[in-house]
C-alpha cells in the first residue's frame, strides 16, 4: 500500500528527476495566461533571467529535487520572486519537507496566484504564480504542516533570498 503523499513525490520526483537539459528541448509550456502588472516580452525575460531560471519561471519546469542551495536556507528573511523581486514567502514559514524542494505552509498576503494544472494524467494538481508577473513558482498540495495544512512546494530556480537586516 502506498499512501497518496509517497506516490505524489515518486510521480512528482519521477518528472523532476529529467535533466533540465532534456526538460529544455521539450515544447515550452505556455507561461501563466492572465495580465499582470509585471510584464516583459519573451526576449526581455530570457535576458534578465539565467536559462534555468527562465525555464522554471516563464516555461513551468521543474527543478531537479535536491538540486536548490534554498533547500537547506534557514536564515531568518524574505523569499522574493526572481522574476520581478516582489516578496512572495516569509522564512517563518519554512519548513523540511523532505521532497527536496523549498517548501513552505504558507505565502505573504497577495503574494500569489493559483490555477489548475493537469499536466501530468490523472494526477491534477494546483499551480502556483506570481501574482505580480505571473512566473511559474511550484505547486501547493495540502499535505502540509499546522496551521495551514498546506505545501507550498517551490522551485528555488524561481526564488531569491534576501536575509532579514541583523
Ligand atoms: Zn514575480
Amino acid at each position: 500500500m502506498i499512501s497518496r503523499r509517497s506516490a505524489l513525490t515518486l510521480s512528482l520526483a519521477a518528472v523532476a528527476s529529467w535533466p533540465i537539459s532534456r526538460l529544455l528541448t521539450e515544447p515550452a509550456v505556455a507561461a501563466t495566461k492572465g495580465k499582470f502588472a509585471y510584464t516583459l516580452s519573451e526576449a526581455e525575460w530570457r535576458k534578465k533571467l539565467d536559462r534555468n531560471s527562465y525555464a522554471v519561471l516563464r516555461e513551468e519546469k521543474t527543478e531537479s529535487p535536491y538540486s536548490s542551495p534554498l533547500n537547506s536556507e534557514k536564515r531568518a528573511g524574505t523569499f522574493l520572486c526572481k522574476g520581478c523581486a516582489l516578496p512572495l514567502f516569509s522564512s517563518r514559514t519554512k519548513y523540511d519537507s523532505g521532497t527536496g524542494w523549498p517548501s513552505f505552509w504558507q505565502p505573504l498576503k497577495g503574494a500569489i496566484g493559483t490555477q489548475e494544472d493537469n499536466s501530468i494524467p490523472m494526477m491534477p494538481r494546483t499551480e502556483v504564480h506570481c501574482a505580480r508577473c505571473g512566473g511559474h513558482l511550484g505547486h501547493v498540495f495540502d499535505d502540509g504542516p499546522k496551521p495551514t495544512g498546506l505545501r507550498y512546494c517551490m522551485n528555488g530556480l524561481s526564488l531569491t533570498f534576501q536575509p532579514a537586516k541583523a
